[in-house]
């Protein structure tokens, strides 16, 4: 129990979908007491409940609202990238793919020197928090807390891109996250009974009523404090007013791959010939803060459709009644149900590119719910899994209200556009094979057959979006890797009592959707704390 009200064992910052991971595991513990702050509101909110209702949620006061620099490499355009700033955070306006990746993805992080983070070592901590409906051992829990489940209602479009993949000579993959990673099928996704189940709802609600562990929502970890190079608390921003509250054991960083690197950059904490430019004391020069950051990015192949089937014309009294009154039907599902992994030649050693298959079809400006087409499609999502442009995120002033400085440098790195390029073929194919003809009225993704590798490029570099899974700002590694900012234990390096545990820490992205291997992340964080306990 807290020694005065401004006291904690832990302060957890951010309670996205490592953050309430951490915190509920950690106040299972009665003994030790637990604040989690969050700098944004509760998320009872029909959007965030209803799974295909979280595109309404961007660009709302549950979204931090963030834009890329323009992208030199895609013809200056600016991206926008949308987070969480809600109980739940990014976890509670997320697409709810349950993929992990593949093992060779943990391999690495564990060859580059993360004693601990290997694939059989990381495995049990994917399991501990997973309930699959259909799979189990050794590959899947089955006992967590997570619903992870197959579609009720497959929609006729999802069923119609399998077949082509199938056509198209792709095998059927039952299981992305099982033995093998290649191949089409359905995704599954963590939804129960037709509502979103994302780490808040299913660990973080259950334990607040637990009395070692406080919640403040709307309130913004402004600063680190910090005697000689040990972190002892922090400032917050609650209300109009800023407090200290004092961490007694460790205070764990879950901000997000954002803006984990952004307080810290506040705090003094980073490069420090960036900080002294922009006079922040310098508290530990740290080269690797903000550095190293990797996305995923796709664009969209994609036909008009003359059935009324799709997601564009589906706001409608049944289907929402379905919804409301039986939580079934297509907006009970997640957007994107169907997809794949393929490799683009045969010597890749895993899978570069993944598909998200859409029973619906976005307009130019996909951000935009109310410009969508009020006609029918459907569009096929070809992402970069693994991708070698890296960026950065940088503060733009020593002013915390202003937003950080993002560089994703999209396709900086050639090999990233030829991958794209190569896996055209395949995405074509597929979208023209017959199990899809009765859908395919009029292509609009792109707008011609483009024959030449040229056009493709430019169409490419015109449409590419993020896939909205940044990671790797403060990457783990050991001591002599200069840009690494946590160890294996996800302490900082050089500071104590401050571990980061999010997407931030990634030390390469995986081949996959990244909010399970966050969710694996946060496990393992809360059992290492747990386990330095004493
Ligand atoms: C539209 C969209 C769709 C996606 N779809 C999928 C998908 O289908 N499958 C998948 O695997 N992944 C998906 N992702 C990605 C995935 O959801 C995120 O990568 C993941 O949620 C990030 O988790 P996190 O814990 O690192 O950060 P977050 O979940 O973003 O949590 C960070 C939290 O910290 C809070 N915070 C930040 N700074 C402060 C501060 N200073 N003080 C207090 N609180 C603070 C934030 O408000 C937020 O609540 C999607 C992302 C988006 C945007």
């Amino acid at each position: 129990m807290p020694k005065d009200k401004h006291a904690y064992d832990y302060i957890v910052i951010g309670s996205g979908t490592a953050g309430s991971v951490v915190a509920a595991r950690l106040s299972e513990d009665p003994t030790i007491s637990v604040l989690l702050i969050e700098a944004g509101p509760h998320d009872r909110k029909v959007e965030i409940k209803m799974p295909a209702g979280y595109p309404a949620l961007q660009k709302t006061k549950r979204d931090w609202q963030l834009w890329t620099e323009p992208q030199t490499e895609l013809m200056d355009r600016k991206l926008y990238l949308p987070r969480g700033k809600v109980l739940g955070g990014t976890g509670a306006l997320n697409g709810m793919i349950y993929i992990r990746g593949n093992r060779l993805d943990y391999d690495d992080w564990a060859a580059a020197g993360n004693l601990g983070w290997g694939y059989q070592d990381v495995l049990p901590y994917f399991t501990k928090t997973e309930c699959n409906s259909r799979l189990g051992a050794p590959y899947h829990g089955t006992m967590g807390e997570q619903p992870v489940v197959d579609a009720r209602f497959v929609h006729p479009m999802n069923r119609a891109f399998i077949e082509a993949g199938q056509q198209s000579g792709l095998r059927f993959n039952e299981d992305f996250n099982g033995e093998q990673q290649d191949g089409v099928g359905y995704y599954q996704a963590t939804i129960l009974k037709g509502e979103r189940m994302h780490t808040a709802r299913v660990l973080l609600h259950p334990a607040l009523n637990r009395k070692n562990l406080t919640l403040w929502l709307e309130t913004t970890a402004r600063q680190l404090t910090m005697v000689k190079n040990r972190v002892t608390g922090v400032i917050v921003e609650r209300g109009k007013e800023l407090q200290t509250v004092h961490a007694n054991r460790e205070v764990i960083l879950c901000g997000g791959a954002i803006h984990s690197p952004y307080l810290l950059l506040h705090s003094g904490i980073g490069p420090a010939d960036d900080l002294q430019r922009l006079a922040i004391p310098v508290q530990q020069d740290l080269a690797g803060v903000g550095q190293h950051m990797q996305d995923h990015q796709q664009y969209f192949l994609g036909y008009f459709s003359d059935t009324r089937i799709s997601l564009n014309t589906a706001l409608g009294p049944r289907n929402l009644w379905n919804w409301f009154v039986h939580r079934s039907g297509i907006f009970a599902e997640i957007v994107s149900g169907a997809g794949g992994f393929i490799r683009t030649n045969a010597h890749q050693d895993r899978p570069q590119i993944q598909f998200h298959f859409v029973p619906g079809i976005a307009g130019d400006n996909i951000h935009d719910l109310k410009a969508q087409p009020k006609r029918d499609g459907f569009m096929l999502g070809l992402t970069l899994l693994k991708p070698q442009s890296q960026g950065y995120l940088k503060l733009r002033s020593g002013n915390p209200n202003d937003a950080p400085l993002l560089q994703p440098n999209f396709l900086t790195a050639a090999e990233d556009l030829k991958i794209l390029l190569d896996a055209y073929e395949t995405g074509w194919d597929i979208m023209h094979q017959s199990a899809l003809t009765p859908y395919r009225h009029q292509l609009t993704k792109p707008n011609n057959q483009l024959s030449l590798r040229s056009d493709r490029e430019q169409f490419i570099r015109q449409t590419l979006e993020s896939v909205y899974h940044t990671v790797g700002t403060c990457k783990m590694g050991p001591a002599n890797d200069t840009q690494a900012v946590v160890d294996a234990d996800l302490r900082v390096h050089g500071i104590d009592c401050l571990r980061i545990a999010d997407a931030s820490v990634m030390p390469d992205i995986p081949a996959g959707n990244v909010n399970a291997p966050i969710v694996m992340i946060a496990e393992k964080a809360a059992q290492l704390i747990l386990g330095n306990m004493g």
